[in-house]
């Protein structure tokens, strides 16, 4: 046989199960899985994803083949069942749903009832006695399908019903004019005139009958549900939610069943537990008396489960046997939809359910004690989203109505969260305000690392440019604090000193409110609630150090930053960058531009003894906080460019500091001047031409390393060179660094060990890794500008033509952003290449990341399957590092 399209479920078999989501979407899988363990589920059919994926790849036809299966199974439905479709005098009725591997909400709306035409409405209302539910029902059917599957505003049928109800319906039951007529007020008779209504309506709009031949009907519905899966809103959707490799949707045929048959039937929606606070408790609502879309609609407010319980003893047990099986049977929360018909059960929909990153620890860990699952899959059902989201304030979403009036304008959310606060246009004034106390969203076009201190006073940045890889999200991110980036609507007006959407008109100092989760900007200033770390937290993060065979460091700059990160788990520092000590105070700015403008070996080395005594504070600062885990030191890495002024006046006044003249300065601003700075004058480059930089840099480190260990506290200093290309050139500065840090430590008497290592960073540095790794300690992979110079793309102008390398309809050359996470193809091999030959002649190198990557759980995988010794991230990524390593053990011990 050619392939199986079709998978049928029903009496207690079915053709398909629960691992099967990929080929019959989640529901379909769902549906076949329950009725297979014997859940009382109604009978049908799954017609595949795949035959979704052939459609369009047959220029929309349907594969041979397909249209006898559904025909066949439409057959063997209506045996199961014993009733037909369309038949006047007991017809068979069916739902049609779609459903894909990964739920996609709203893609596209259920048709219900369908099978009902102008004979089998009255053989409904006859078997079931009830002429005005056979009626309702088919009104029902009429819209859904001339809306959702053909595509007529569904508006015209609202106003024909609408128009019945507020004449004929009202003037029958003398309501009031100030009263709403409700859809239950209808009798039969007004519903038949509705129905007449719509036919003519769908007549006048298609030029065509409604269609009275149920299999017709069918294939209408099923084309609806195909032709939903490239509607413009599930393309978007996919692409927001960065949805890969999900083929198509679904179409799911089953029986219909009916909660709207009185009191004793309704419809629900329930969790298994709690999925808010993740307790074990059973949560859901149900409707008496209602069927399914009545629920979503609002139109009537449903009951609790324990009102439920009190109201239909018989269903509710029957309910809590189905929670108890499918828990034990899932090993999971699981989010179902039922429906009660005259006092009988029947399971419509189950799915492993979304919840809070709260309840996602509770359960796992309850469910470990609980002894449904073990400690590794417990540690496998944790995201990396489910950390980020228990550090983060979040908005108070209870006062809905007051949320949608504050509504802005919406950016990209590039770091999760929220923050309140004044808007401050510059980084003057935001630590002004902040110094007052007060707190401070910093809005800018964009923002450049002069910017850092402003960003760092914040309680959210806010950018009109810029993606999730720009300067203010990755350094935000860097600090988990809040950050919406190319909010393009925004206008800033730096002199006017205001911020516009349209018409609003903000000032600076006034209060907004960021959800960076969103994107989402509110005027004001908005309650925000900070969720407390749960028990369940501490619990799971044990089990993965007791997991994880991989270290775990830092990025950080500061000793605030390092002691942040080791109370999140981190084992020591990756990278601690020097050159924003340097702009710490007006001293230190000054004594590294006098250093600059030096134009003798002599005044360089005077300024840069100035700078000694900074630097050693700083490292002591540092190993002091890390009390004898290791830190890796980089050495001056930007061209010296950065550092100067570049005003007229501020040059002016620098020279005046220094006691030079302006003529000098301007003319070596100007030499320092580079047309392509990334690749310029900086890294160890900068050491070559200046050596005393290099000299001084090792000195504060080893010297802070000895009066600490001098102190009584162990340090482990490793200092890192950057942007190596050729082991000449680092054997050359290796060997001046040992024999600084040599000098230092016998001058001190001090037992200090330390490590010289280097950062490959340029692609060459990996291919000509075995000549480095003869003297290198150590190599740290610094990933963002090995991605540069390896798919020579400038990160900063990427934003422009980089989403076009990610899109599945254009090139698609990444299956996500190389800057966020590490192209394993490209990058990767060249990581491979030099571990391989570092390792070759250097069987010790210790190896570690410490680019933006090493905080993506993809490739924290990656590098762990490489043979990393560490991983380094931002404080804020620690525990999620800690999380995807345990995670990456769990999974090869799996294969
Ligand atoms: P969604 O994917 O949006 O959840 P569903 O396919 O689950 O849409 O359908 C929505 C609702 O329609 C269901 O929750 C259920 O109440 C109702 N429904 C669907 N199929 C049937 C059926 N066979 N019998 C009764 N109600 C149904
Ligand atoms: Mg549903
Ligand atoms: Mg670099």
């Amino acid at each position: 046989m050619a392939n199986k399209f079709v998978y049928f479920f029903g009496n207690k078999t079915a053709d398909g199960n629960g691992t099967m989501k990929q080929l019959l979407g989640g529901k379909g899988a769902g549906l076949a899985e329950m009725t297979r363990i014997g859940l009382p589920v109604p009978a049908g059919f799954t017609i595949t994803t795949e035959v979704c994926d052939l459609y369009y790849k047959n220029n929309k036809n349907y594969p041979d083949g397909l249209e006898a299966e559904v025909l066949a199974n439409i057959d063997k439905l209506e045996k199961t069942i014993g009733k037909k479709l369309g038949d006047a005098n007991d017809p068979l009725l069916v739902s049609v749903r779609s459903g894909a591997a990964i739920s996609m909400p709203g893609m596209m709306e259920t048709i219900l009832n369908l099978g009902l035409n102008d004979k089998s409405v009255e053989g409904l209302a006859n078997k079931t006695g009830n002429r005005r539910f056979a009626y309702d029902a088919y009104r029902r059917f009429i819209m859904m399908y001339g809306s959702t599957a053909m595509g007529i505003d569904r508006e015209k049928f609202d106003d024909i019903f609408e128009d019945v109800k507020n004449t004929k319906t009202r003037a029958r039951l003398n309501i009031a004019a100030c009263k709403k007529v409700g859809d239950t007020d209808t009798d039969v008779n007004e519903l038949i005139e509705v129905v007449n209504s719509f036919k003519v309506l769908y007549k006048k709009e298609l030029g065509e009958d409604f269609p009275q031949d149920p299999i017709k009907q069918l294939w209408g519905a099923i084309g609806a549900v195909f032709g939903s899966w490239m509607a413009d809103k599930a393309i978007t959707y996919r692409k927001v939610e960065n949805i890969k490799g999900v083929v198509g949707t679904a179409v799911n045929v089953m029986q219909m069943v009916f909660g709207n048959m009185g009191n004793t039937s309704g419809t629900g929606v329930c969790f298994t537990r709690d999925p808010s606070s993740g307790e074990n408790v059973f949560y859901g609502d149900y409707l008496v008396n209602a069927q399914g879309e009545d629920v979503v609609a609002g139109i009537r407010t449903p009951i609790k489960l324990s009102d439920f319980e009190a109201a239909d003893p018989t269903a509710y047990k029957q309910l809590v046997d189905v929670r108890n099986t499918l828990e034990k049977n899932f090993k999971d929360m699981q989010d179902m939809e039922f429906t009660v018909e005259e006092g009988k059960l029947y399971m419509l929909q189950c799915r492993t359910g979304k919840r809070t990153p709260m309840a996602a620890f509770k359960m796992a860990v309850d469910m470990v004690n609980e002894g449904l699952i073990t400690k590794e899959e417990a540690i496998l059902r944790i995201k990396d989203r489910d950390i980020e989201g228990i550090f983060y304030p979040i908005i108070d979403i209870s006062e809905k109505d007051s949320l949608k009036k504050a509504f802005l304008v919406s950016g990209i959310g590039a770091v999760p969260g929220a923050a309140a606060g004044r808007i401050a246009l510059n980084v003057k004034n935001a630590e002004k305000m902040a110094a007052n106390g007060d707190k401070v969203i910093l809005v800018r076009k964009e923002t450049s690392p002069e910017d850092v201190g402003g960003m760092h006073v914040a309680s959210g940045i806010l950018t009109a440019t810029g993606g999730k890889t720009s300067h203010a999200a990755v350094v935000a991110r860097g600090w988990g604090k809040c950050c919406i980036v190319g909010c393009e609507a925004l206008k800033i007006d730096y002199e006017a000193k205001t911020v516009s959407v349209g018409e609003t008109v903000l000032k600076e100092g006034d209060n907004i409110t960021l959800n960076g989760s969103t994107g989402d900007v509110y005027n004001g200033s908005l309650k925000l609630v900070q969720p407390a770390l749960p028990e369940s937290y501490t619990t799971i993060m044990k089990w993965v150090d007791e997991i994880r065979k991989i270290q775990v460091r830092t990025n950080a700059d500061t000793p605030y930053d390092a002691k942040k990160a080791v109370e999140l788990g981190a084992q020591g520092i990756g990278l601690c960058r020097t050159e924003h000590m340097f702009f710490d105070t007006e001293e230190r700015i000054l004594a590294i531009r006098e250093m600059i403008v030096a134009d003798t070996v002599e005044k360089r080395v005077k300024a840069l003894d100035k700078l000694l005594p900074f630097q050693r504070d700083d490292f002591k600062g540092i190993f002091e906080a890390m009390n004898g885990k290791p830190v890796i030191i980089r050495l001056i890495d930007p061209p010296l460019h950065e550092f100067v002024p570049h005003t007229e006046a501020e040059q002016k006044q620098l020279a005046e500091k220094i006691g030079i003249p302006f003529d000098t300065v301007r003319l070596r601003v100007n030499q320092l001047h580079e047309a392509n700075p990334m690749l310029g004058h900086r890294g160890c480059r900068l050491a070559i031409t200046y050596p005393e930089i290099l000299d001084m840099q090792v000195r504060a480190i080893i010297e802070a390393a000895c009066i600490v260990k001098k102190a009584g506290i162990p340090v482990e200093p490793e200092i890192m060179i950057p942007l190596i290309i050729d082991d000449k050139e680092f054997k050359l500065l290796e060997k001046r660094a040992r024999n600084v840090a040599d000098t230092v430590i016998k001058e001190q008497g001090a037992d200090v060990k330390y490590m010289v290592g280097t950062m490959i960073e340029v692609p060459r540095a990996a291919l000509r890794a075995n000549k480095i790794a003869e003297t290198a300690d150590f190599f740290s992979f610094g990933t963002n500008d090995l991605t540069q110079m390896t798919l020579g793309m400038s990160r900063d102008d990427a934003g422009k033509f980089l989403p076009d390398y990610v899109d599945e309809r254009k090139a698609a050359v990444f299956m996500a952003d190389p800057f966020q996470s590490l192209d394993q193809d490209g990058v990767g091999e060249l990581l491979r290449i030099a571990i391989e030959k570092g390792r070759s002649t250097n069987p010790n190198l210790k190896l570690g990341i410490c680019g933006e990557h090493g905080g993506d759980p993809a490739t924290i995988k990656f590098v762990a399957g490489l043979g990393l010794n560490y991983v380094s991230c931002s404080p804020f990524r620690v525990p999620i590092a800690r999380l995807s390593l345990a995670q990456y053990e769990v999974e090869k011990n799996k294969k």
